[in-house]
C-alpha cells in the first residue's frame, strides 16, 4: 500500500498542486529528454476493435456499453473483424486494440477461437483485453488469472492493453465502476501478465471526484507494480468524458489539468519507458503541447474509436496531418512497432 505520509508523496502532491505549470512542464521535459535523448517522436498506426458493446459491469462514466438484451447491443462476428483487421493493414497497420464489454453470454472457447482465426487468417499484433476483462474471465469461468492469460497466450494474445484503471484507489473505484475488478485486482493481472512474459500498457483516466493525492496514489501504485515486474511499455493519461453518463454532473477537466497530470507522470513514473500524449481526447493543439510535457509518443492513428467517442468529444486526423503536427511542434515523426520500436523509415 502507499504510504501517503512520506515526504517524498507530500512533495509530489505538493508539486501537482502548487507548481507553476512552466515548472512541472520543465521538470517533466527533462525527464523525457534524460529517458528518451533524440528529437524523436514516435506513433503507430493501429485500430480499436470492440467486439462487444455488451456489458454487466455499469461503470458510471460508460456511455459505450449496452444491459444485456438491449436492442443495441452487439457481438461481432469473427469474419466482421477480419475484415477491419484487413482494412489496416492496407493502411500499413501494425497492431489491433481490442477490447469489448463484459459480456456473459460469450464462452470462454469464443475467444480463443478469435484469437486462433485472426493468427491463421490475418496474422496480426493483438493486443487485447484489458486486466478487467481478464478478470471477468476468471470469475465467470472459474479460473485462475494465471491459468486465462496461459489460455489466451497459447490462442495468440501478444500484449495487453491498459484500459480499466481509471484511479488505482478504491474507494474512487467503489463510486464509479463497483463491480469491476478492484484497485489490487487489477494491478494484480498486471503483474501475472508481466511474469508470464506480456508487456502491458497502463492508463488514468481522471475527473471522477478524486483528489490529487488520489491521482498521486495512482502512479505510485504503477511505479511499485513496474519495480517488481518491469513489463508496463508505456503510460496515457486522459479525463473523464462526462457527457451522457451518470457523472455529467461532474463536469470537464480542462487542458491545464491535462498538462499538469500528464508531466506529474512522467516525473513520478521514472521506471515506465513511454509516455503517449492523447490528443484523442483533448485534440491536436494540446497534443503538441504534450510533447513538451513529457510525452515521446504521440500514441495511435486510431482507424477506429468507439468507447470514448460515444461519451462526446473525440479527435480524429490523417497521417500527414500527424507528421505535420510533430514536426511542427520540433520534433521528427518515427512510425513504430508495438512494443516501441521504432521502424527504420519515417512513414
Ligand atoms: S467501461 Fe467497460 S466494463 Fe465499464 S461499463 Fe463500459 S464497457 Fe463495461
Amino acid at each position: 500500500m502507499v504510504d501517503r505520509s512520506t515526504a517524498e508523496f507530500k512533495s509530489y502532491v505538493d508539486a501537482y498542486e502548487r507548481a507553476s505549470l512552466l515548472e512541472l512542464g520543465a521538470q517533466a521535459d527533462a525527464a523525457r529528454w534524460r529517458l528518451h535523448p533524440s528529437s524523436q517522436v514516435s506513433y503507430i498506426i493501429d485500430r480499436n476493435i470492440n467486439y462487444t458493446n455488451v456489458c454487466v459491469a455499469d461503470c458510471k462514466f460508460c456511455a459505450f456499453y449496452r444491459r444485456p438484451r438491449h436492442l443495441e447491443g452487439y457481438v461481432l462476428s469473427f469474419e466482421e473483424i477480419g475484415r477491419k483487421i484487413e482494412e489496416l493493414k492496407a493502411l500499413g497497420g501494425v497492431q489491433i486494440l481490442m477490447q469489448g464489454g463484459h459480456n456473459p453470454y460469450i464462452p470462454f472457447e469464443w475467444y480463443l477461437d478469435l484469437l486462433r482465426y485472426i493468427k491463421r487468417h490475418h496474422p496480426i499484433h493483438i493486443h487485447a483485453f484489458s486486466p478487467s476483462e481478464v478478470d471477468f474471465f476468471a470469475g465467470r469461468f472459474g479460473m485462475s488469472i494465471e491459468t486465462v492469460l496461459r489460455e489466451l497466450m497459447a490462442a495468440g494474445l501478444d500484449s495487453i492493453p491498459g484500459g480499466g484503471g481509471e484511479i488505482l484507489v478504491q474507494e474512487i473505484r467503489d463510486r464509479v465502476a463497483k463491480k469491476k475488478a478492484g484497485a489490487d485486482r487489477w494491478l494484480e493481472v498486471m503483474e501475472v501478465a508481466h511474469g508470464l512474459g506480456l508487456k502491458t500498457s497502463v492508463t488514468m483516466m481522471y475527473g471522477l471526484g478524486e483528489t490529487s493525492a488520489d491521482r498521486i496514489e495512482h502512479l505510485f501504485r504503477v511505479r511499485e507494480v513496474q519495480a517488481r515486474s518491469n513489463g508496463f511499455t508505456a503510460f496515457i493519461c486522459w479525463p473523464l468524458q462526462p457527457e451522457h453518463t451518470a457523472l455529467e454532473y461532474l463536469g470537464k477537466t480542462d487542458a491545464v489539468t491535462y498538462l499538469r497530470t500528464q508531466a506529474m507522470a512522467r516525473i513520478v513514473l521514472d521506471n515506465v519507458p513511454n509516455i503517449q500524449a492523447s490528443w484523442v481526447t483533448m485534440g491536436p493543439k494540446i497534443g503538441q503541447v504534450a510533447l513538451r510535457f513529457g510525452a515521446n509518443d504521440f500514441g495511435s492513428l486510431m482507424m477506429e474509436e468507439n468507447v470514448v467517442s460515444a461519451a462526446g468529444t473525440t479527435w480524429r486526423m490523417t497521417l500527414p496531418e500527424m507528421h505535420r503536427l510533430i514536426s511542427d511542434a520540433g520534433y521528427q515523426p518515427v512510425k513504430r512497432r508495438q512494443d516501441y520500436t521504432l521502424l527504420p523509415e519515417a512513414a
